[in-house]
Parts: C-alpha cells; structure tokens; sequence
C-alpha cells in the first residue's frame, strides 16, 4: 500500500513534536517554544526552536528545519516513510505496512531474519516433541506454564551438533551467511550449532523480529548457566531491551514501565500479570535504551537485582535516564534476591508493595550516602551534606531543587542560607536571537521573505499571489512561492508542518523554509504586501534589463544587437506602461 500524504499528516496529528523530540533531545520551555541542543551540528548551547504551535523545529544556527518525520528522519538516518512507521508505531496507529515483510523486502540483512525466524520454529517444535520432556519438566519445576511457554515464544535447542547447521544449510543459506547470524561457529570439520541443550528465551528488536537468543542450562552440569548471543549486524546489545516489543502498549496503557535485569524477571513478572517490564539482559543501560524508554513513558521503575552489581547497575542507568529528562524511581530487592526470586517466593502482593514504595533518584542517592556516611560524627555529617549539595546541584527541575534543600536543611540542622551559599545557581537557557536580513538589496530580500511568511500564514496572500502571475527571479523562492500555492489547490488549507510532508526530500526548499523561520519578522507586515509584489517585479525587470545588456556587450554582428536593442526597448515600455 502506498501512504498518501493525508493519511501521513493524519498520523502527525496524532503525536506531539515536542514529545517526540523530547525523546531524542532534552528541551526546556522559554516563552512560547520549547528549546534544546541541536543533534544537527555541533551545538553547545541550546539553538534548536521546537514550536508546539506550529509542529516544526527549527535550529537557528544550522538553519535544520522540519516536521516531525523530517526530524527523526534526519536523526535515526532512516527513510521518511520509515519515520512515518515509527511515529505510527508511537501513537498506536496501524499503519497498513506490515514491518514484516515491508521492513524485510529491502533489507540488507534480510537473510539474517530469515535464519533467526527458521531456527525459532525449530526450537519450538524441539520443545514440544518427545526429546522435550526433560526440558518441559524443567520448565515446570519452575513454575511456567504453557502460557508462558507460548508467550515468550520459549524453545529447545537439542544436544544435536549441527542441526541448525542442516537446515538453514537445506534451505539455501551459505556458510558464510550462516556465520554471520551468530547461530553457528566453524572449526577444521565445518559449521556447528552455537546453541546445544539449552532452553532457548528468543530476543526480539523494537518490531518484533527475532534477532538472538538467551540460552539456558537446564539440566546436568553445564558449565555456563546461560549463553546470550554476540552482537551482529541485527543484534546490537545497545540498542536492545528484552520484551520492549511486547510491553510497549501496556507500558503506554498504565503509564509506567519497568526495567529489570533478566528474561526470567521479565517472564515471573508477567505470571502475576505485570506486563509492562523490560529486560537489559545484564548490559549497560546506554543512551541509546533510555531514548526507547522515554518513548514509552517517563514514569520508570529501575527493579534491578539486589545484589551489588545491581546496585551499581541502577546508579549508572540513572544517569542515563536523567539525561534524557527522566527521573527513575528505584527498587532495592531485599537479600541479594533478583525480581525472579523474590516474587516466586514472596508473592505477587509483597512485590507490589516494593513498587508502591520505590524511591525517587534524590531519596536513593540521600540513602546511599548516608550509609556511606556515619551522621553521628561531625565530620561524617560534613561529608554528608556536601556530597548532597553536589546532588542538588546537579537538579533541573526547581521544584524538585527546593523539596530537596529543604529536606537537607532538616536533616543537617544547618540553616538554609549556609547550605543555598554552597549553591551554584541555576542555568538560564538563552533564546537564540533572530537573524537580522541582510542589508545588500534589503528591499527585494525583504520582499521575498514577507511575501513567502505571509503566503504560508495566511490562505488570502496565496490568492493575491496566484493573481498577480509574479515571476520570482530567484530559483528557490520561485518554487516555494509555486509548492505553497499547488499546496493549497490541493487540500484547501495551509500548514507549514504538512508542506513539509509534501517537500519531504528536497533539501533545498527545506533550507528556505529555515531561513524564514529563523529570521527576524518584526520589520515585516502583511500591509505590504502590495509592495512586496512590485519590488519582485522591479528586481525581475531589473535582472533581465541586466541579463539584455550582457547580451547586447557580448552579441558579435549587426542583426543580433538589433534584436537585442529592440527587446530592450519593448522591455522599458511595457515598465512605463505598468507604472
Ligand atoms: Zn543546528
């Protein structure tokens, strides 16, 4: 099916750009529009203008201007109809292009998928055959039913060498391609199956598609309990969460959305019906994770293991988090125990009770130093409030700023000048100036500008536009003047946001369009837009009196300069007649 721009400006309507971006840059809120750093250039200090109003950004230093889709276009380097998918994927809108087979007709790595899903259904047969029962036992013993069995899409991989091997080899796929998917290793003999007599937990991408697998021991004496697949050109652990693709509606739903650290938390989670959970799978909690976060909700529980590499996970996936305007609240499992554990033996109603009462990032880290920390000395207590004061430094958010002095002043019996002395104070964000136009034949520029503004302002300038059949002797503004004016004819409106959709590719009227978002409007006026007119005109006459003239110095015999004079006379006596 081919998406016709309405439908595409339909789905634009549905999704905030100040909320889509705000997944993918930190932005503030200065007057009208929202401000952040511009992932377009090197910037260092917030240039990019989000306009809630009009749903376009615009850097005013690079001069980046956009719709939404034009946006995470530029910054996912993906197609626009892929951003289009994505933002249809954010908003819950069906889009009728299957990610499937849409997303696997061109890709580069088609073979990749192909293999992972052919491998999936055979673990899957493995679990339910008779070489099985073992596994299914297992599966059992621990409490997972073929609910869940189905839901995770859990299989078996048989103590097989080469099964796999065989069978993506019968089905056409090289050596060297079956190497690449990670499923098989070579030696002097051949290829052979990675995964052996393991369970196998399947890893899917954002859409759905199996890329790797968590394999599991489940009997006898292994020596890796479990084996996560490497990285390949589908598989890039810091792009991955465990279950997003599953938990993403419910997570959208109920407003929240839970990480944890392992496939078996995220699937004992979901036996006592928590379903919005993900897993890091025990890596890094990077940018790239919290940006696919954001987009499901800026109300997280990190529920990492209790232990204390779990500890230190959840303090570095803070900052992560906090870099992308989110504030996590934090659960400590108690005993060194994982999610997996503590609710198999507390239950569904004791582990509910530890969301209920999960920290927020300032309480957790006041608890942590305080152990660090003793109170009951001078100087632990010193320690202790100067490490806070680091902290509040470190805050945003003002409210939250005061709440947490406040508490400190509580806590240390300090007066509250002494501790706000230790303060720095908050950054103001600047709001980038508008550029001034240029004073080199000001009047046709501002003509050209005012002309453009008004015609994508107000559908009356269009009219007036049409009617006075102007030439515009600059190439870009005469294209855009003629985009806005066809725009028009075509759905009986105008928005820049969706005139964006429909220039989609061409950089160029992008480029002019960013030009007069950035500029300074305030000499402008519709008033004058009967002058803007014959000051385009003036300087198209002007230009092809020049254009005549060049000819007339450079025409070699008689008959040629003659015809050239003559133009050039005709020329001034139709200007005499217009004036
Ligand atoms: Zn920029």
């Amino acid at each position: 099916m081919r998406l016709d721009n309405a439908l595409i400006n339909e789905i634009k309507n549905k999704v905030d750009i100040v909320e889509v971006i705000s997944s993918y840059v930190t932005l503030s809120m200065r007057g009208k529009n929202y401000f952040g750093v511009c992932p377009f250039h090197d910037d260092h200090s917030p240039s990019m203008s989000v306009s809630k109003e009009k749903q376009i950004y615009t850097c005013f230093s690079c001069g980046a201007t956009g719709n939404v889709f034009n946006f995470i276009q530029n910054f996912d380097h993906i197609s626009f109809l892929e951003a289009v998918k994505k933002c249809a994927d954010m908003c819950g809108v069906n889009i009728d292009i299957k990610p499937t087979t849409d997303y696997l007709a061109n890709n580069k790595n088609k073979a990749l998928y192909e293999m992972y899903e052919l491998s999936q259904k055979l673990y899957q047969n493995n679990l339910n055959a008779k070489e099985g029962k073992l596994a299914r036992d297992y599966l059992t013993k621990r409490n997972l039913s073929e609910r869940e069995i189905k839901a995770f899409d859990i299989g078996l991989s048989l103590d097989g060498y080469d099964t796999l091997v065989k069978l993506l080899e019968k089905k056409g796929y090289t050596d060297k391609e079956i190497l690449k998917s990670g499923l098989a290793n070579a030696n002097d003999d051949g290829l052979y199956d990675i995964y052996r007599h393991r369970i196998m937990f399947p890893l899917h991408d954002i859409y759905g598609h199996v890329i790797g697998y968590n394999g599991r021991a489940y009997d006898g004496d292994m020596t890796n309990k479990y084996v996560n697949s490497k990285e390949t050109d589908i598989f890039k652990k810091r792009d991955f969460l465990y279950n997003y693709h599953r938990a993403k509606d419910s997570a959208r739903a109920k407003k929240e959305i839970i990480i944890m650290e392992g496939p078996m938390d995220v699937i004992r989670a979901y036996t006592v019906g928590i379903d919005n959970v993900v897993a890091t799978l025990g890596t890094a909690f990077g940018s790239s994770q919290s940006n696919l976060i954001k987009r499901l909700s800026s109300n997280v529980i990190l529920c990492f293991d209790g232990d204390a590499a779990g500890l230190k996970a959840t303090k570095l996936a803070i900052v992560e988090l906090q870099k992308v305007g989110i504030n996590p609240k934090i659960v400590r499992i108690p005993d060194d125990a994982d999610p997996d554990e503590f609710i198999s033996s507390k239950g569904k109603e004791a582990f509910q009770e530890l969301l209920t009462k999960a920290y927020d990032v300032m309480e957790f880290k006041a608890l942590l130093l305080k152990k660090e920390s003793n109170l009951n000395t001078a100087e632990g207590l010193a320690n202790y409030v100067n490490a806070m004061i680091t902290e509040i430094n470190g805050i945003n958010d003002d409210i939250l700023r005061e709440v947490t002095i406040n508490k400190l002043v509580k806590e240390s019996g300090l007066d509250k000048e002494t501790i706000l002395a230790k303060l720095t104070p908050t950054e103001e964000v600047k709001v980038p100036v508008p550029k001034k136009i240029k004073k080199e034949n000001r009047r046709y520029t501002e003509s050209l500008n005012g002309l453009i503004y008004y015609m994508l302002n107000d559908p009356d300038i269009i009219k007036k536009y049409d009617k006075s059949h102007i030439y515009i002797p600059d190439k870009n503004y005469r294209s855009l003047a003629f985009q806005i004016s066809a725009f028009y004819k075509k759905y009986g409106y105008i928005d820049e946001a969706d005139l964006m959709t429909e220039l989609r590719d061409d950089e160029e009227m992008l480029k002019v369009l960013g030009m007069i978002e950035t500029m300074d409007t305030t000499s402008l006026s519709s008033d004058a837009i009967d002058d803007y007119i014959k000051n385009i005109v003036e300087q198209n006459r002007l230009e092809e009196r020049k254009k005549y003239q060049q000819q007339l110095h450079q025409a070699d015999d008689y008959d040629a300069k003659l015809a050239i004079g003559n133009k050039l006379i005709a020329d001034k006596l139709r200007s005499e007649e217009n004036d």
